[in-house]
């Protein structure tokens, strides 16, 4: 595989990372491959080893959902990136797959950090590094010298909320960690706006906040039929949704001499 990385975040680019939530089927996975292709994107994101907080809820389909992957971004021209949630897959999925997630509930399993740093050494495949929902940005900036440290210097943190009181959200945005994480780190950053906003209504407006804030890349939940998603239905976007949203979020993106891949 060729080696590909996540632009550094001086680049006038803004990425978004769009996608269903769960890797559901070949059918469900190139419909919207075929979307976002069409749209002029060159990323799409899928779970395929989903972390649930239920063990009845939908896990995933495992490296047959991967498989998936791999074949619709070939297709349709567009790299991959998926969540991996244990050792053991990291190497077999790195095979598959362009890019690499750890989501939240594995921000300090430093095992896996080890585990995906040393993987990563020699290709330099992108990390996308999610904060931790109850860690602070020192503790999350901490984690990540755990991937770093084998030398791997595509890797992207990626704000994605945080618990707080409030519950009218999913979890409370934490918009401030786009600068701030500028300011203290020498990693780009995405902020994943789907998880935080936990109902579609919700979604566009943090889009656009995070590229005004200044993220690196974005990340969006995306579904041919969100209602019949097996995992996060209420927060995931139509095609036609997302379409209306990426040509705003192309216009914010200008106004800050950026532009949307
Ligand atoms: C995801 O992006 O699919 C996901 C599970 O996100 P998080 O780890 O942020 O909950
Ligand atoms: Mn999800």
């Amino acid at each position: 595989m060729s080696k590909t990385y996540v632009p550094n975040r001086e680049a006038d680019q803004v990425i978004i990372f769009a996608g269903p939530c769960s890797v559901e089927s070949t059918e469900q996975f190139d419909i919207v491959a075929e979307g976002l292709s069409k749209m002029g994107l060159s990323w799409i994101r899928g779970g395929a080893f989903k972390p649930r907080t239920s063990p009845y809820s939908f896990q995933g389909l495992g490296i047959e959902g991967v498989k998936i992957m791999e074949d619709a971004g070939k297709k349709h021209g567009l790299k991959t990136i998926t969540e991996v949630v244990d050792t053991t897959h990291v190497v077999e999925v790195l095979e598959h797959v362009d890019g690499i997630q750890i989501g939240t509930r594995n921000m300090a399993n430093f095992e896996l950090l080890k585990v995906i740093g040393k993987a990563t050494e020699d290709s330099h495949q992108p990390v996308l590094f999610k904060r931790g929902m109850a860690a602070t940005i020192d503790e999350w900036l901490s984690a990540v010298e755990y991937i770093t440290q084998y030398g791997n210097p595509n890797v992207m943190l990626c704000e994605r909320g945080i618990r707080t009181f409030e519950n009218v959200t999913r979890f409370t945005l934490d918009i401030a960690a786009v600068p701030v994480v500028h300011q203290r780190s020498m990693y780009p950053i995405c902020v994943d706006v789907s998880h935080p906003a936990g109902q579609t209504a919700l979604v566009g407006d943090l889009a656009k906040a995070a590229i005004a804030a200044g993220a690196d890349a974005l990340m969006i939940e995306v579904h041919p039929d969100p209602k019949t998603a097996k995992s996060d239905a209420s927060q995931q976007l139509t095609l036609p949704q997302f379409e209306e949203l990426l040509d705003e979020l192309r216009q914010v993106a200008s106004a800050i001499g950026k532009r949307i891949v």
